[in-house]
């Protein structure tokens, strides 16, 4: 049934926080807005559904969850309930009149309940104008609204709001959990490890491994660190002819810059000699021992420094292809000294 799936998945993924966030519903301490940030599939949406259905459920349990099957809850989970408000984006991002629907929302009292709950996915992907027209009503909290931002990215968060929301930073579902869920698809175990540094949505990991999808970055981007491991500027050609044929689209390209990050993380990981961990590039190990060797900390934290802004400036919509060639030359560079 899917109530019962959803209360388990944010009991599976999240058992501290969905724990955390019934003992303050039971205790009614619920602040007005909060910031939910993690990976995709990490159980933000389910915990903030059973938050909704606790404060509504007819029957709740004595520790506060919500029974998952009264009318109250199966509204909620359907999307029905008039009293939760759940917005997800339309194709790439928010719309300006989804924006004005939360807001007309917003100024609404509560049609049937005494709490109004919104639920915001893909809070990112607000334009810096649509976020600050929510923000006013942020700032201003009116009694028994509380509103729930998602986003699996961060840093894309106006800091505007992150300082006017409780930001709760939701950790990756547990790497053994979502490998037998990835493991239960056929996915290769060459595979599990950066996929689940990547996302904890099956449904992404499964589109993620179509037609070999990621095996084929895995392995491009093994040649790119072998060139660049190598000063070798044909690092070059290999973003052109390697990489630019797999970043296909928008959510492409922002996975490859996400790969290419824990590629230069796990560099780090290495040089601080944790190489015990699982590894996302298992072909790239000897590269990263050399690569480590022959940079200075400061170098590399550069450059891992240089990958995570790669985000924002494709969020800036600077073209894709320059972005990692800048990052490679910087690369080429850090290396050369
Ligand atoms: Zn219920």
């Amino acid at each position: 049934m899917i109530t019962e799936t959803t209360i388990n998945e944010a009991q599976q993924k999240q058992p501290k926080l969905y724990a955390h966030f019934m003992h303050l519903v039971q205790q009614n301490r619920l602040t007005h807005a909060y910031l939910f940030a993690g990976l995709a599939g990490c159980g933000k949406k389910a915990v903030a559904q059973a938050v909704a259905m606790a404060l509504f459920c007819e029957h709740p349990e004595p520790d506060g969850a919500p029974c998952g099957v009264c009318t109250e809850c199966q509204r909620i989970l359907a999307g029905d309930s008039p009293d939760v408000v759940m917005v997800s984006p339309d194709g790439q991002r928010i719309k300006v009149d989804q924006v004005r629907y939360i807001k007309d929302e917003f100024a609404k009292s509560p049609v049937e309940g005494s709490m109004k709950i919104f639920i915001i996915e893909g809070a990112d992907t607000l334009t810096t104008n649509a976020a600050n027209s929510l923000l006013k009503f942020i700032e201003e909290p009116v009694a028994n609204r509380v509103i729930f931002l998602l986003t699996t990215n961060k840093s894309l968060i106006l800091p505007t709001i992150i300082s006017r929301t409780q930001l709760v930073e939701f950790s990756p579902v547990a790497a053994d959990v979502f490998a037998a869920e990835l493991a239960a698809e056929g996915i290769s175990r060459k595979q599990t490890v950066l996929l689940s540094q990547l996302t904890n949505s099956l449904e992404q990991a499964k589109a993620l491994t179509t037609d070999d999808w990621l095996g084929h970055l895995q392995h491009e981007l093994a040649r790119w660190y072998t060139q660049l491991a190598k000063r070798d500027a044909t690092a070059f050609v290999t973003v052109q002819t390697g990489l630019m044929p797999l970043a296909t689209d928008r959510e492409r390209q922002s996975i490859v810059l996400d790969a290419i990050i824990i590629l230069w993380q796990t560099t780090l990981m290495v040089k601080y000699q944790q190489t015990d961990l699982p590894q996302p590039f298992p072909d790239s190990q000897a590269d990263m021992q050399t690569v480590a060797q022959s940079i200075t900390q400061r170098d590399l934290l550069a450059i891992v420094t240089e990958a995570l802004a790669t985000k924002k400036a494709l969020n800036g919509n600077m073209n894709f292809q320059s972005i990692i060639e800048t990052l490679t030359l910087s690369v080429l560079d850090g290396l050369a000294e």
